[in-house]
């Protein structure tokens, strides 16, 4: 008994060991969950979701819920579909529970422990599982407390909730159910990772045409907050409603964030609406651990991740729409999606959700198609150039500064004219193979985002930095690096309250009150240089930034840059299929050969030295091709 003890000691050592230094060293065996090592969302670039919180919607169609569902079916599915880390639902907005629960209630059709049953399933195929917890439409919840003040809008005749109601945040005893679910997910089950969904509450004009909340939860935090009894909303002006609106938001997800750092710091956390679509604070993207951006581009996949200063996001580029069963399917547009893992996104589908059985959670033939025909090959081939992507970023010689501040001085905090500013910057250097990097202004000062690599940095509108972020900005210029202001930019405070001048005018060599003109006016600045306009061109941009690491021709033809750090290369990711060449500049790009190409046949490619660089021709004709250059 002894020796057989000792020997399983043994190998367990030596595998342990072999795993540490292989590549793969996920899904380890464990004793207790507490042990168990999650892969996270960072390092799955194929994921999926098998949504199924908006199907079977009545109340009386909760019974037949999961009641014919087999882990082992669901598992398969994604295998089959190539995935590598799905999210698996333990409490969709039903209501109801897929898991061992003490604070809610499981689905009463289910057989089992579906969610446990479900990861240990997805574990054996390698595939990560992260939890998932509804937030906002927890549909069981409203119906059981329709007519109280903190339930916003009313179920249909039904009983159907659907995006018809929403629960205020704030409501009593509610982020305590949400904490509690969160809580049994992570202390019972090896989950990869935590998400919760929608994040929102009621005001004035919202979603639901709800009104602002004066519920006691909400009583409380505004007495917290102001100091003062919230009376009446109509006592207070428009900046009061929207700043305790992100109060209240930023509030959930500092509760929730607290509690799974307190529980297991290890499995990684993100919350669904902390992006550039919606209202909530952009910067308490900071306290996730990876940027999550639904139904995206890829201009706000790199707003995004500039904004949380993460190195990756999971992108969303699923198909909302849900064909009737048989009508044709969307292919898979393989050029965005390459785009979106060479920007540092990492796959997210979930098409055509709303066909899903609600009793076996197997979506129908059509849709079953789309995933073999158009996903399966599609992830297949990320799997291979997997290598290739991991803590990959793409090399960028121009920055935007980003400043959250800069919506408060607009109507609602509304950051849209804000966005709408940055994106054909964004976008005409994405076409140009050029793609910027945006840069929080909170992060100006970190050692770490090297800021003297960019030749330019661009303030398009963005307002609202602090002294010391312009201070950094001025140490950048003085250093040699070129820094443009445009349009309105540095005209107000971290309030949105105007300055009645330019901040930096005098090293603009302006007066305080001028404004700016259609023309490019540049003064020197130490060793750089002070720019500003009233319109960011591009040809302003091409004079202060200089040539661009890449030229592509012809010139519709895009390609994107990445470095990998760690392993000293560069890949070069060709998004488009035919012949192109591409003149490489050595002052971004030191390498001298092509060490790798994928796919390895069906294509050419030659590489020759040029007095700037290297220029590299491709030949032929060929889907989702990379060099790796070092
Ligand atoms: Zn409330």
């Amino acid at each position: 008994m002894k020796a057989s003890l000792t020997q399983a000691w043994f190998c367990c050592v030596v595998w342990l060991t072999a795993s540490a230094v292989g590549a793969d060293d996920w899904f380890v065996p464990f004793k207790r969950v507490g042990d168990y090592k999650p892969k996270g969302p960072a390092h799955c670039f194929r994921q999926f979701n098998i949504d199924w919180s908006w199907i079977a919607l009545r109340p009386d169609q909760v019974p037949e819920f999961l009641s014919e569902a087999d882990p082992v079916a669901l598992a398969e599915f994604c295998r089959r579909m190539n995935v590598d880390g799905t999210v698996v639902m333990a409490v969709p907005h039903h209501g109801y529970c897929t898991h061992e629960t003490r604070v809610g209630t499981k689905f009463p059709g289910m057989k089992g422990d579906w969610f446990g049953r479900t990861i240990e399933e997805l574990h054996k195929r390698k595939i990560a599982a992260f939890g998932y917890v509804t937030l906002n439409w927890n549909w069981k919840f409203i119906r059981e407390n329709v007519g109280r003040d903190f339930i916003h809008g009313k179920p249909d005749a039904d009983g159907v909730c659907s995006s018809r109601c929403v629960i205020c945040l704030n409501a009593p005893g509610y982020l305590e159910l949400v904490e509690g679910y969160t809580r049994e997910v992570l202390e019972k089950y090896p989950v990869d990772g935590m998400r919760w969904d929608i994040l929102i509450s009621a005001k004035k004009g919202g979603l639901h045409g709800s009104s602002d909340c004066t519920c006691e939860g909400c009583r409380r935090l505004f007495r917290q907050l102001y100091g003062q009894e919230l009376t009446r909303w109509q006592d207070f002006d428009e900046r009061r409603h929207m700043e305790f609106y992100i109060a209240t938001t930023t509030r959930a997800v500092e509760r929730l964030r607290a509690l799974c750092k307190r529980v297991k710091p290890s499995v990684d956390i993100w919350q669904n609406c902390v992006s550039s679509y919606h209202e909530n604070d952009l910067n308490v993207g900071r306290r996730m651990d990876i940027a999550y951006n639904e139904f995206a581009d890829s201009y706000r996949l790199m707003l995004l991740r500039g904004a949380t200063g993460k190195p990756a996001a999971i992108n969303g580029l699923m198909n909302k729409a849900s064909p009737a069963p048989g009508a044709p399917l969307t292919p898979l547009d393989h050029r965005e999606w390459r785009a979106c893992l060479a920007l540092g996104g990492r796959c997210y589908s979930y098409y055509g959700h709303k066909q899903t059985d609600h009793k076996t959670l197997l979506p129908n033939d059509t849709i079953q198609g789309w995933h073999r025909e158009q996903l399966a090959p599609f992830y297949g081939m990320v799997s291979q150039i997997e290598p290739w992507l991991r803590d990959a970023v793409p090399v960028s010689h121009v920055g935007i500064v980003f400043s959250e501040a800069t919506r408060f001085r607009f109507p609602c905090y509304d950051r849209a004219p804000y966005v709408a500013a940055m994106e054909p910057i964004a976008n005409a250097g994405l076409q140009r193979s050029a793609p910027v990097e945006f840069v929080n202004a909170l992060d100006l000062g970190k050692p770490q985002k090297q800021l003297s690599r960019f030749k330019l940095l661009i303030l398009p509108r963005t307002s609202g930095l602090s002294a010391t972020e312009l201070d950094h900005l001025r140490r950048y210029v003085r250093a040699g690096g070129s820094l443009l202001v445009a349009g309105d930019a540095l005209r107000h405070d971290s309030r949105g309250k105007e300055l009645g001048g330019m901040a930096l005018a005098k090293e603009m060599g302006l007066q305080h009150g001028d404004t700016l003109l259609s023309t490019l006016h540049v003064r020197p600045f130490g060793r750089g240089k002070m720019a500003c306009i009233a319109d960011a061109t591009q040809e302003a941009i091409d004079q202060l930034a200089g040539p661009a690491p890449l030229t592509v021709q012809p010139p519709e033809v895009r390609v994107i840059l990445t470095r990998q750090e760690k392993q000293h290369r560069w890949v070069l990711h060709l998004l488009d299929d035919g012949p192109c060449t591409v003149e490489i500049r050595r002052e971004f790009v030191p390498a001298t050969k092509i060490t790798h190409q994928f796919p390895t046949s069906g294509w050419k490619c030659a590489v020759e030295k040029t007095d700037v660089g290297l220029r590299i021709k491709a030949s032929d004709r060929a889907s989702d091709r990379l060099l790796v250059l070092e």
